[in-house]
């Protein structure tokens, strides 16, 4: 190599899913049928209502030209109109409502925001890998916090370390959570954001899976908590709920010092999303409880009721989950999650991802995703039973 490799690029652990997609190609050029519940990427196609609309959008001459910085008006409106009617909460959409190139990009930039070189960072352990990455980017000193099945894998505050909890200035929280599919309710946004006030923080908290719930189940916002807005972002997505993860688009919503910051990042980087695209979203926001989502969240359902009981009969332990597409499993004694991992890959050509990818607490657990069909999901199933544990 030409050149030396900067230290945050060297301090990056290796992608996960990229190690995992390296072996999965692997088996399938070995001419192996894999079946993949790896990436957390829906396997059903963008709604036609969103299709027709970007066909009718791609011929208006003045989306052709760079989009509005902070994103279209009417994506804005939207995103605030979804904000009311799910969550009860008004928000002013020209300065607490940001658009971002999918929630990914803007949770990803938010570091260079609102961190100091030096400053620290509560991020969850297991967690998306994005919050621990790009906070290295920035220089920033991520501190781990385990989240243990004890405690329904949310944080807890009165554990964290004081020290530590002092250099701090940013909480991630995720919930409905990846990977592993647990649920916070109203009253643990309240306890964390009484927590992020006695100790200056500032909450990003991701809602990618706030749509993809199951039963009578309905995930809170933190934006929804008396104080919410004065100390948290939440980052919302069109990618889950509308399958729309190739599109890139989603927004930041909350406090408007914080969304300004990455507002004046992102002036800096990116010009936007595509207008086209913004405004296919805008009818997607729009339409956010029509019957196909529905629909959706019942083949979720059916496919979770297949997987879980048939893990359980496999001997592994696994709870249902309440939201999220995500199967999060313990791995039997004797295996650490990349071993599991790696069996079933080989022997049964059946792709999950290992716990520890996430972070160390992590280990002993696997995480499936439901983006596989009910008739494959039985096949995986089929495939298991013969392998010897
Ligand atoms: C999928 C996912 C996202 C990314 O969503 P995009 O809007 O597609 O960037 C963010 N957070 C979590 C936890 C996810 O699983």
């Amino acid at each position: 190599m030409p050149f030396t490799l900067p230290d945050r690029i060297k301090a990056l652990p290796p992608y996960l899913f990229v190690d995992i997609d390296r072996k999965k190609q692997a088996a399938i050029d070995a001419g192996k049928d894999v079946i993949t519940f790896g990436i957390g990427d829906p396997d059903l196609p963008t709604y036609a209502f969103i299709v027709d609309r970007m066909q009718e959008a791609t011929r208006k001459a003045e989306y052709h030209r760079y989009p509005h910085d902070q994103g279209a008006t009417a994506f804005r409106k939207a995103a605030a109109g979804f904000l009311e009617r799910r969550y009860g909460v008004a928000l002013d959409p020209d300065r607490e409502i940001l658009a971002v190139i999918g929630s990914k990009e803007g949770l990803g930039h938010l570091p260079l925001a609102v961190l100091n070189p030096g400053d620290g960072a509560l991020i969850p352990s297991p967690s998306y890998p994005v919050y621990n990455a790009t906070t290295l980017f920035v220089g920033g000193v991520p501190i781990p916090v385990p989240l243990l099945e004890v405690n329904g894998w949310l944080p807890d505050f009165g554990a964290i370390d004081s020290d530590a909890v002092r250099s701090a200035k940013l909480l991630y929280l995720n919930y409905p959570n990846n990977p592993t599919g647990a649920v916070a309710t109203r009253e643990f946004f309240e306890e964390a954001v009484a927590f992020a006030r006695s100790h200056d923080l500032i909450i990003a908290s991701d809602a990618a899976y706030s749509e993809m719930y199951y039963g009578d189940y309905r995930p809170p916002s933190v934006l929804e908590v008396a104080g919410g807005k004065d100390v948290a972002v939440e980052f919302h997505s069109l990618s889950k709920t509308f399958n729309m993860t190739g599109w890139r688009i989603g927004f930041a919503a909350g406090n408007a010092d914080v969304v300004g910051a990455l507002a004046k990042i992102k002036s800096n980087l990116d010009s936007c999303q595509f207008t086209a695209i913004q405004d296919a979203a805008t009818v997607a926001l729009e339409g956010y409880d029509r019957p196909e989502i529905e629909q959706q969240r019942a083949v979720y359902a059916e496919r979770a009721e297949t997987l879980v009981p048939g893990l359980r009969e496999l001997g592994f332990q696994v709870e249902m989950p309440k939201a999220t597409f995500f199967v999060w499993c313990g791995v039997p004694d004797g295996y650490t999650s990349m071993d599991l991992v790696a069996k079933v890959l080989d022997e049964a050509g059946v792709v999950c991802v290992p716990g520890a990818g996430f972070g160390p607490t992590g280990e002993g657990y696997v995480r499936f995703a439901l983006t596989v069909s009910v008739e494959r999901t039985r096949e995986a199933l089929e495939r298991m039973r013969k392998l010897q544990w």
